[in-house]
């Protein structure tokens, strides 16, 4: 079954209703008071009858919700109107509050080797509600779960999917976002291997919100992060490098950066000459951010760096002045950790 997206089948369902009344539904959807279409009391019992039958108040269904023995990571396998499925995880962050982590698109074109969702080929995009929703879904979890911290600060689109492979949907899902919840646009991350048309894009779209982006770098090297990230190509390196300038250029600030993630491989990408390179690649560029993040086991015949290495690598940046942090790995138990989603859970039915 074809998904239609709930924001335009409303909208051609009450074209002649003045634009409020659209505004009014958007919001209900945010509040965990609101179960379904009959208890938005604002609006007029016709359009409530309408909405209950020709719209699901939610796009998706929770098929299953994971938790991880600590208790700071929570997976829910979730199923859209095809019957395929895609994961969302909701971690604890260090502040106390929780961090919403969104899924763009079932399965994944980039084939980043690493990566367990990449095996599984891009199925489709994910429609902005369906995305909205997973941060819907986590909200509801929340407030039938009284004993656990309320708040969702963050909200990362670092689940199944590259989010620019899915630009439209995604910026109007964080539009909506901001629109409607307590989340700021520093608090809203986007992470990309960089697919440098739609970068280019973003620098003179003025629907898209300045939250901030993480670019999956893994490698300064352009032979390794080739053989990493094959959608890279020889001249990505430069063209990166000059975008992120531009980008800085025009929105950076003290808030505001750009980070690179990379995933610690062993033997791979995590040698003293590829540390080297990062911190020149980095420096050259100005104000980013490096992630290190030790590799999550999945079947794709990569290892993690021993903590001695990730330490030494960390060293080498921090000699060089690049700003540099040491991701914690949260969820590993459960599967719900970075590049492993969906394919462990896959292998074991
Ligand atoms: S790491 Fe991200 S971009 Fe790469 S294959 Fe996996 S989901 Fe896709």
């Amino acid at each position: 079954m074809k998904h239609i997206n709930r924001k335009e089948k409303i909208k051609s369902l009450f074209a002649n209703e003045p634009s409020f009344r659209l505004k009014q539904i958007e919001t209900a959807l945010f509040s965990t008071d609101i179960k379904n279409w009959n208890d938005i009391s604002t609006l007029p019992e016709s359009m409530r009858q309408i909405l209950t039958k020709e719209v699901p108040f939610i796009s998706l269904k929770v098929e299953k919700i994971h938790d991880n023995k600590n208790k700071d990571t929570y997976k829910a396998i979730i199923e859209v109107d095809s019957g395929d499925k895609v994961e969302t995880v909701l971690m604890l962050n260090p502040r106390g509050y929780w961090t919403v982590c969104v899924s763009s698109q079932i399965g994944c074109a980039m084939k980043c080797g690493f990566c367990a969702t990449g095996k599984m080929g891009l199925i489709r995009n994910l429609e902005s509600d369906e995305i909205v929703d997973q941060y819907r879904i986590w909200q509801e979890f929340l407030s039938e779960n009284k004993d656990l911290p309320q708040f969702i600060s963050n909200v990362v689109y670092m689940g199944m999917g590259e989010p620019m492979a899915n630009y439209v949907n995604v910026r109007d899902s964080v539009n909506s976002i901001l629109e409607h919840t307590e989340i700021g646009k520093t608090h809203i991350t986007v992470s990309t291997v960089g697919i440098l048309p739609r970068l280019e894009q973003l620098l003179e779209d003025d629907k898209w919100p300045h939250i901030r982006l993480a670019i999956s770098l893994h490698s300064a090297d352009k032979q390794t992060r080739k053989e990493i990230v094959p959608t890279s190509y020889d001249d990505f390196l430069p063209k990166l490098s000059d975008w992120c300038k531009r980008y800085l250029q025009k929105f950076g600030n003290n808030r505001h950066h750009l980070t690179f993630e990379y995933v610690m491989l062993k033997d791979v990408n995590d040698t003293p000459h590829h540390a080297k390179l990062l911190a020149k690649f980095s420096t050259a560029i100005g104000n980013v951010r490096v992630n290190l993040i030790p590799y999550n086991f999945t079947d794709c015949g990569f290892s993690c760096s021993t903590p001695e290495t990730i330490k030494a690598f960390n060293e080498e940046l921090e000699n060089h002045d690049v700003t540099v942090m040491i991701r914690k790995t949260q969820g590993e138990d459960i599967a719900a950790a970075c590049g492993q989603l969906i394919k462990k859970n896959e292998s074991k039915k």
